[in-house]
């Protein structure tokens, strides 16, 4: 008889989880909560009509630069990457902006007296990422590939990004760095703070940090068209309560997080694994704001135009005192924002002559502090007039998030903390097995982590798919 298998949440991680298993021949029925599948993948109208926001992910380096994905035919599903000419741009004070550019020759040269230590930095990675990548996007106790490489990197990823940066003589390179390391929710003087500034570093060089043509949703779009080519089902508005109501599967794989696996999970997963999964820590939320614009950002340095991507912050010290209170539960007065300014590249997104733009800023888990005004004195501080282009706005609080995405636990986008512990054991010594036998969790609570890259989804599949074969 055909195995039969079940995954609860058709996030990045749940679909490419499925995937893998309808690739081996098994039966799949993919259970979604919400009315439509994508998770934190999705693009919906937030504000006005014909005004196309990604709800969650924006900027895609990790799923451009997914194995997995590349090993997918999501092109011929209509996933179209495109590419600003720059990856990231960064406004300063003095009106100028440090814009990272692509091709590792012309980063060096705009980098000027760093260029060269950046290109030492970046350049053995960025240029052997079909290597580098299923050895960094995996379980850290793996036995690697390419050990010479990855024991390469080690050397500066538990570095903090203070350490990294000091290596810099200008400040303005240690402001870029700054804003690439501040994405690990970690304070800047923290062990591995480095390291998630490296690898964002070395994905624009290697793939870049592209938008999908329409949004997020076309990457769901693709990997849902492709699982339905190989006979998956997904049924949305279908939340699962409980494993006991679910009869009939050979395996079930959870997308999802340890608090909602700790719910649903009942008796079927023993004591001591539900203590180990109620020990999980989440990390800090996000305060977001969706904008519909009537132009484009008018920012005082021309230069944050041709990048899609602009990391708002200004200098290190500015954003590792941001990120430092962020740690500490509180809020920044002056918060580093991430913000995504697509339609510049991606017209089809807004009427006419319109644009959009997507922002957050770190805030302790679960706050209910309004950050707006602080956000938008942000973006002020280096594109005046901003204000007077907003056509509409929508503000998520972390709140807000999960209620839209149970998987965004106190507005915890990444899955869960990424702190020593959790970088070694995520969520549990178990890694992608629980307890019970037939029972996977495969979100971004487990290796490598939060993203849009589908490979938490495809490992623990794959440790499922073998964990039948040695059953039969
Ligand atoms: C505001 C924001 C900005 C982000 N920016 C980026 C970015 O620019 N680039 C990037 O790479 N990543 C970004 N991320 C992170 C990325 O989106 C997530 O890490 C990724 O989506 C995780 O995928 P997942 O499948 O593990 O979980 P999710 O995408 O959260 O999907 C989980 C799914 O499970 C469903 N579910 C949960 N519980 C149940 C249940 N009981 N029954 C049925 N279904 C259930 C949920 O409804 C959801 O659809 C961002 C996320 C957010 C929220």
């Amino acid at each position: 008889m055909r195995r039969a298998a079940c995954v609860i949440g058709a996030g990045p991680n749940g679909l490419a989880a499925a995937i893998v298993l309808a690739q081996a021949g098994l039966h799949v029925d993919v259970l979604e909560a919400e009315s439509t599948p994508g998770g934190a993948a999705r693009t919906m109208e937030l504000t006005l009509p014909g005004f196309l926001h990604d709800f969650g992910s924006a900027v895609h380096p990790l799923a451009a630069g997914s194995p997995f994905f590349a090993s997918l035919p999501l092109q011929n599903h209509g996933l179209e990457w495109i590419h600003s000419p720059a990856p990231v741009a960064h406004p300063l004070d003095d009106g100028t902006a440090v814009v990272l550019e692509r091709d590792l020759n012309a980063a060096k040269a705009a980098l000027g007296e760093d260029g060269k230590a950046w290109v030492n930095l970046v350049q053995p990675f960025a240029e052997h990422w079909r290597e580098f990548a299923p050895e960094v996007l995996r379980p850290v106790l793996s036995i690697p590939k390419h050990p010479f490489l990855l024991a390469q990197f080690g050397m500066n990823a538990f570095l903090s990004a203070k350490a990294i940066a000091h290596g810099f003589r200008s400040e303005r390179t240690r402001a870029l760095f700054a804003g690439l390391a501040a994405h690990s929710f970690l304070a800047l003087d923290e062990p591995l703070s480095g390291a998630f500034g490296l690898l964002l570093a070395i994905t624009a060089h290697s793939v870049g940090w592209p938008v999908p043509r329409g949004g997020a949703q076309a990457i769901t779009k693709a990997l849902c068209g492709h699982l339905s080519t190989l006979g998956g089902e997904i049924k949305t508005s279908s939340r699962v309560e409980s494993l006991a109501d679910l009869s009939g599967y050979d395996v079930v794989l959870c997308d999802v997080t340890p608090r909602q696996l700790l719910t649903i999970g009942g008796d079927r997963l023993s004591a001591s694994y539900k203590r180990q999964l109620s020990k999980f820590q989440y990390g800090p939320g996000v305060f977001k704001v969706d904008y519909a614009l009537s132009a484009p950002i008018p920012w005082k340095a021309a230069d944050c135009l041709r990048a899609a991507t602009v990391h708002i912050g200004g200098s290190f010290d500015d954003i590792a005192v941001s990120e430092k209170a962020m740690r500490r539960s509180q809020h920044a007065e002056r918060p580093f924002v991430l913000l995504s300014q697509p339609t510049l590249f991606d017209p089809s997104r807004a009427p006419a002559g319109k644009h959009i733009a997507w922002a957050y800023c770190h805030v302790p888990n679960g706050s209910t502090v309004d950050m707006l005004p602080r956000v938008e004195a942000q973006i002020e501080r280096f594109a005046p007039g901003f204000s007077e282009i907003v056509l509409a706005r929508r503000v998520f609080s972390p709140v807000e998030l999960q209620a839209m995405d149970a998987n965004l636990i106190g507005g915890d986008i990444v899955g869960g903390a990424m702190d020593l512990r959790q970088f070694l054991f995520r969520p549990t010594v178990r890694g992608y097995a629980t307890s019970a036998r037939d029972v996977y969790i495969c979100s971004a609570s487990t290796p490598p982590g939060g993203g849009v890259h589908g490979m938490c989804g495809y490992h623990a599949a794959r440790k499922a798919l073998a964990r039948l074969s040695l059953k039969r």
